[in-house]
């Protein structure tokens, strides 16, 4: 395989500023990792809240830390569909005009106008893993994966670069799905 990349399942979870934390936990609250993420410097975390939509919501989404400059929740389109919103396929941070929801914590609830999206399917990758690739930050690519019985190439891949990151393909729960996942699968990027 010529360039090899680990693929990773992200579940629903979200992201909270500190104004949301504290209005969901309590002023000056701090979060409580539970769990290191690939992505270094990023973590699971203890402390869950339900995300409620138009028709229907989740009782207990886990929030992915540290705090972000604005809050966000990635639902997969099943989820969003059980929730009855219809939400945009958008890179992370990129939330204007995306889905709304309430959340709601042991200490109090938030309104967010915005914030709902479903994630644009990404690989996180070092300036060395770009270089040695061949690839540009921002760069479109696919994706070909081999499984038992549901391989696929999945198209529109986009490629983020950062020294702050880890080589690795993030996809979303019907992704997964749809190539009959299992931890450990290696895909092949294709420039
Ligand atoms: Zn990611």
């Amino acid at each position: 395989m010529e360039r090899p990349v680990l693929i990773e399942t992200s579940a629903r979870h979200l992201h909270v500023d500190r104004k949301t934390l504290d209005i969901l936990f309590g002023e000056g609250y701090e979060l409580t990792p539970v769990k290191d993420l690939s992505q270094p410097g990023q973590f699971a975390c203890a402390e869950r809240v339900a995300v409620q939509c138009e028709k229907g919501g989740f009782p207990s989404v886990s929030i992915l830390g540290p705090l972000r400059g604005a809050t966000q929740v990635e639902l997969s389109k099943t989820d969003a569909r059980t929730a009855g919103i219809d939400i945009p396929i958008r890179e992370s941070g990129d939330i204007a005009q995306s889905g709304k929801c309430l959340l709601t914590g042991p200490k109090g609830s938030v309104e967010l106008a915005t914030g709902v999206i479903a994630a644009k399917r990404h690989i996180h990758a070092t300036p060395e893993d770009a270089k040695r690739y061949g690839l540009q930050d921002r760069q479109i690519v696919s994706v070909k994966v081999q499984t038992p019985e549901r391989s696929l190439v999945f198209c529109d891949v986009v490629v983020r670069v950062s020294d702050k990151f880890r080589l690795a393909m993030h996809i979303d729960t019907d992704e997964a799905n749809a190539c009959g996942f299992t931890p450990g699968l290696i895909g092949e990027i294709i420039p």
